[in-house]
């Protein structure tokens, strides 16, 4: 790797300590960062360099997946550490602040290969970017690259807003914008096992696949975050970034059809017709995990009277060859059932047509979190409807598995952006949401609610059964309901 600097704005933030340094410090113990490297973390609070450098050990021995760690390790890491205070408003800790780093670039023998990451609201976003600019920052003499994190606006309107913001001060193959999903293991395993097993490769399109969900259960409500929440919701949180990332991993299917031509070949839903494809909700009391806890409304600081999505499910259609007519769900939740990322592909079962009694249909489930494994159900047993389970999960398990972070801040000091989101993804992102957006602005699609602890509302259930089908845990409860002979609409009993 090349030699270079990491400067850190946000680095007295909670995504610094919690995530960022911590992915830091763990690439280092695997000597999977540069021999010759700095970092610079910035913030306004008046700390120096050796009370920033117990901070972050302190935050070390908190969040890093190596629990207990070993002190020297740890000191060696933190003398790669400089503290600068500065207010990112203030023109002049720009120049301060390009001493600071050509002194240290000058005494460690770097090259002026610098990367900044903003790890600071996204107002600041454009502000900094053009001050970096302007300072002369990213002249070092080497590559600059800008790195940020979600949220990359709150509608279409903004995030062009936003993107035309950077892009005036760096061109966009220097922008690197983290989907943290992106990062998540299991999601980059997905190209290469698809592009690399021809059983897999051939049944994933409209000849076997009944279709596809994608799935991002929480178990957790708002927690501290209420604020940010009430106005974002589970639609911007969640779908409009990582859902549609997952769906354009795993639709993209082979190497030479890219994530943006996926996201281009979405059919739109205009406002008006929102409702027939999406379903909205928010949670009531309930219980989690035998912990009773109450509904969103009552939730401190959510305004009684919101109307925010705690729950946003979809049916998706891709006009492509591979995939027309295959529905892709898509649904994610808070204060759901069970912690889970999993994408589950339902396969079409050939026998389906010409039995009276419809045969259990196979399943690939890609688990993506909690435990990253490629699950199948398969119907081994001809037409008695018994799935047999078969689990494959990765050698690599456990503390050792590298963290989302890890692996994205290593990429993007190699430059290498294959798992970040690309402004194009982004726009038509949001491209495809905007409407919905609208429906709800305008009242034009219901907000349902599901109780705490289930698995969301049953208009969601509602969605797919219009169209013959049902969530994968219904049909796993009872494999006898996972199939629609002839494409009949089949009932199936709601349980909340
Ligand atoms: P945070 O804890 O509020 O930290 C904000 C950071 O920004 C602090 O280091 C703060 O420094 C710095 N800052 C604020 N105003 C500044 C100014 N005028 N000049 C210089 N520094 C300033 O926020 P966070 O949770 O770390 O989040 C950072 C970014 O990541 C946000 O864009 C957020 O949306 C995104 N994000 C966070 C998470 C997460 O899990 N936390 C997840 C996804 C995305 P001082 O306090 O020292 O002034």
């Amino acid at each position: 790797m090349q030699p270079s600097a990491f400067v850190l704005f946000g680095g007295t933030g909670d995504l610094a300590k919690r995530k960022i340094f911590p992915a830091l410090y763990n690439l280092f113990l695997d000597g999977k960062l540069p021999e010759r490297f700095a970092i610079v973390a910035l913030g306004r609070k008046p700390f120096n360099d050796e009370l920033f450098r117990q901070h972050v050990k302190e935050s070390l021995g908190r969040f890093s997946r190596r629990e207990g760690a070993n002190a020297a390790a740890m000191a060696e890491f933190a003398a790669c550490i400089q503290y600068h205070a500065m207010d990112a408003g203030d023109p002049q800790g720009y120049e301060r602040l390009r001493s600071l780093l050509e002194q240290r670039e000058e005494e460690l023998g770097l090259t002026g290969n610098r990367l900044f990451y903003l790890s600071v609201a996204p107002e600041h976003f454009g502000p900094i970017a053009a001050r970096i600019r302007q300072s002369g920052l990213a002249d070092g003499g080497g590559w600059t690259r800008l790195v940020i994190e979600k949220p990359f606006g709150h509608d279409l309107a903004s995030a062009r807003a936003l993107s035309a913001a950077l892009h005036v001060s760096f061109p966009p193959e220097d922008v690197y914008y983290i989907d943290h999903y992106l990062g998540k293991p299991m999601v980059q395993n997905l190209q290469s096992l698809i592009a690399s097993n021809p059983v897999l490769k051939a049944v994933l399109n409209n000849r076997y696949v009944a279709n596809v969900q994608i799935t991002a259960s929480e178990t957790v409500g708002v927690e501290e975050r209420a604020g940010y929440y009430d106005r974002a919701g589970a639609l911007r949180d969640m779908f409009q970034n990582h859902m549609l990332q997952l769906l354009m991993m795993i639709a993209r299917r082979a190497e030479g059809y890219d994530k943006r031509q996926v996201m281009e070949s979405v059919y739109p839903v205009n406002r008006d017709e929102a409702a027939n494809h999406v379903v909205r909700a928010q949670y009531t009391a309930g219980s989690v995990a035998g912990r009773t806890v109450p509904g969103y409304l009552q939730e401190p600081g959510v305004d009684p009277g919101s109307a925010t999505d705690t729950y946003f499910a979809a049916r998706l259609m891709l006009d492509d060859p591979i995939w027309r007519g295959v529905p892709f769900y898509i649904r994610t939740g808070k204060r759901m059932k069970e912690k889970a990322t999993k994408i589950v592909v339902v396969f079409k079962n050939p026998l389906e047509s010409r039995l009276p009694e419809a045969p259990a249909r196979n399943y690939l489930i890609v688990n993506i979190q909690p435990n990253p494994s490629l699950d199948f159900r398969l119907n081994l047993s001809g037409l008695d409807g018994e799935l047999q389970p078969l689990s494959l999960q990765p050698a690599n398990r456990g503390e050792e598995e590298p963290e989302a972070y890890e692996l994205l801040l290593r990429d993007a000091l190699l430059g290498d952006p294959t798992f970040f989101a690309k402004w194009e993804e982004i726009e038509l992102s949001w491209k495809w949401v905007q409407p919905i957006l609208d429906a709800f602005a305008n009242r034009l699609a219901p907000l349902h609610t599901y109780p705490a602890g289930s698995n969301g509302p049953a208009a969601a259930d509602h969605l797919l059964a219009e169209d013959g089908h049902v969530w994968f845990e219904t049909a796993e409860a009872n494999p006898a309901v996972g199939v629609s002979p002839a494409g009949e609409t089949i009932s199936v009993a709601y349980e909340h």
